[in-house]
């Protein structure tokens, strides 16, 4: 078993001259599918013409992978921040994908470019149809664009716009210090402790963190007006009716399947409601404030060393499916997983999959119980991306909101077999931490996107909103998912002025999106062992089809509200069982 990468998988050192070879061999395919396909737009009349071009154009992105160098100084980078050499290396790769990118952005602006009646016939066609999802996309995307020059105009102005103005608060907030004891904590750093801290001084520190937020958050204010009013010109010129319709088509998602969700989890706050209620009796308080909406219970669960966490993922991968515990003991094997952290390594855990190269996971494993989780989590991305391998590298890559569905999946496996074997007071803080992490994941997200929601109607109906607007805007939104349990104050709502997904216009939903579905598959498998055949078809659709048609096809209609009340229904039964251990307290 090795716990380090083994890169040599990728090449053999900084100085491989296979790395210069396989470059210049990427740049001469971009050159000669731009020289092929530029001037001469048969393709865009003749089918058998598109089909070709179609599979050069889809073949320019594993043989060799573009990405492969690139990514390989990343991950070195990702391993020691310290070494420049590889840094520099990087940047030189990325600036000539850059140009070998320019070289072929013509093409699909060409065929968005085929009269609508001619597109409908193209997606009616038998010999396309291996093509078919991807003209979609290709067409319906189409339909926001713009003539060239105004399309140049936007992206002239989008970090005027929009960038300079997120980074400009963002220079703020990474100047913004908290005074503790003799100590001067960044900003974020103090909000990050505020969940750890005994009651008093969490409390206290929160409160620290919300004065320092308010100084600054007269340029939040004029950041997020501009920024949303900037949104409002691009909707309005690209024809998206509602704030979130660019998102959820960025997301190939379908807004009758999204809005079904936020009315789901809306309706359903009572769900987190009883959560809250039953925090405060389990920290024995008469109630909470936002300062306490994240705070554990009990002490923290015993240790996990990784060989034993290893011993768990093989055990519970073996008992559902042979070949997820093969892809596991594989890249143990060849060292696809780097496990520990090292000073000058990055921090957190990802799975990073791409066309025609290994897959590799990175942990920063401590022996903290949800590190097994997370090791769960990651090889879920891992499964997902391996199973979807052998599709054509135009459907390889997977949307967002589906890749939670599979990640999520996995520790839901690993989290039910491993709450069995824990003693009752482990039960207790396990299961409370899993209701706690879920709340934030459905309720409190949805609650985000309600929150957006209002405030770009807002912006768009006033032209502007101050900033105490935003902030009781945000108190209203927040208390309508912690409930009568959890007491707010005014300043908690200058937490906006540091929220950064507020900046990603609602891509808060594929959280929730993910982790429902994701809870409604792992359901319907407990019943039936027999559904496994189903989630593996999912595994193995990588982006094939829309998140909404993958999940059809093995009978998850995602469209119907009574779909997500399911799945919010399971959460209810947890803090049922929840409840039921901690009775006598
Ligand atoms: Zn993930």
């Amino acid at each position: 078993m090795k716990t380090t990468w083994n890169l040599g998988l990728l090449y053999k050192s900084h100085d491989d001259p296979q790395i210069e070879k396989d470059m210049k061999a990427v740049e001469r395919a971009y050159a000669a599918f731009e020289k092929k396909y530029r001037t001469d737009r048969g393709y865009l009349k003749s089918e058998t013409k598109l089909v070709e071009a179609l599979r050069d154009y889809e073949s320019l992105f594993n043989d060799p992978a573009p990405a492969k160098g690139y990514m390989y100084f990343s991950f070195i980078q990702d391993l020691d921040a310290s070494d420049s050499v590889a840094r520099a290396k990087r940047t030189q790769i990325l600036e000539r994908l850059q140009k070998n990118d320019n070289r072929t952005v013509f093409f699909e602006l060409a065929l968005a470019k085929i009269p609508a009646a001619a597109q409908k016939k193209l997606l009616k066609s038998k010999r396309l149809a291996p093509f078919r999802y991807f003209l979609k996309n290709v067409f319906e995307r189409a339909k926001h664009d713009l003539s060239e020059p105004e399309e140049k105009i936007l992206g002239l102005k989008r970090i005027p716009a929009y960038e300079q103005w997120v980074v400009g608060t963002e220079k703020l907030l990474n100047r913004l210090t908290i005074d503790l004891g003799d100590k001067k904590l960044p900003i974020f750093e103090a909000l990050s402790k505020v969940h750890d801290s005994p009651l008093k001084e969490r409390r206290e520190l929160h409160e620290k963190c919300m004065k320092a937020l308010e100084s600054i958050s007269e340029v939040a204010e004029s950041e997020i007006n501009a920024i949303v009013g900037d949104k409002k010109i691009g909707d309005e010129l690209r024809g998206f009716k509602e704030p979130y319709d660019q998102t959820i088509l960025g997301y190939q998602n379908d807004r009758k399947s999204v809005l079904a969700l936020v009315d789901a989890v809306t309706d359903s706050f009572g769900i987190s409601h009883r959560f809250y209620e039953l925090k405060a009796k389990l920290l024995k308080l008469p109630s909470l404030e936002y300062s306490d909406r994240a705070v554990g219970i009990g002490e923290n669960l015993r240790e996990v060393p990784f060989e034993e966490a290893v011993a768990t993922l093989r055990r519970v991968f073996g008992s559902v499916d042979e070949r997820y515990l093969s892809i596991l003991d594989g890249y143990l094997e060849k060292g696809q997983i780097d496990v520990y952290p090292r000073v000058g390594k990055t921090g957190g855990a990802y799975c990073s999959g791409n066309i025609g190269m290994p897959t590799y996971v990175l942990l920063n494993y401590t022996k903290a119980f949800d590190q097994v989780m997370t090791f769960a989590h990651e090889m879920g991305h891992a499964i997902h991306t391996e199973m979807s391998k052998p599709l054509m590298p135009l459907y390889q890559h997977y949307s967002t909101s589906t890749a939670e569905v599979a990640s999520t999946l996995f520790e839901s496996f690993v989290f039910e077999s491993v709450f069995e074997t824990l003693s009752d007071e482990e039960k207790v803080v396990a299961l409370h931490k899993r209701i706690n992490d879920d709340i934030q994941t459905i309720f409190r997200q949805i609650a985000c996107f309600n929150f957006e929601a209002d405030l770009h109607r807002a912006i768009r109906e006033k032209g502007e909103i101050s900033k105490d607007e935003i902030r009781s805007l945000m108190n209203e939104h927040m208390s309508a998912y912690l409930g009568p349990a959890v007491r707010m104050k005014d300043i908690d709502g200058n937490f906006f002025v540091q929220w950064s997904h507020i900046r990603r216009f609602f891509y808060v939903y594929s959280y929730a999106f993910g982790q429902l579905i994701s809870k409604a598959l792992y359901a319907e498998y407990k019943k039936d062992k027999g559904f496994l055949g189903k989630i593996n078809r999912f595994l193995s659709a990588g982006g094939t089809d829309s998140p909404e048609n993958i999940f059809k096809s093995i009978g998850i209609d995602v469209t119907k509200p009574d779909f997500w009340k399911k799945g919010l229904r399971s959460i209810e039964k947890d803090i049922e069982r929840l409840e039921k251990l901690t009775k006598n307290r």
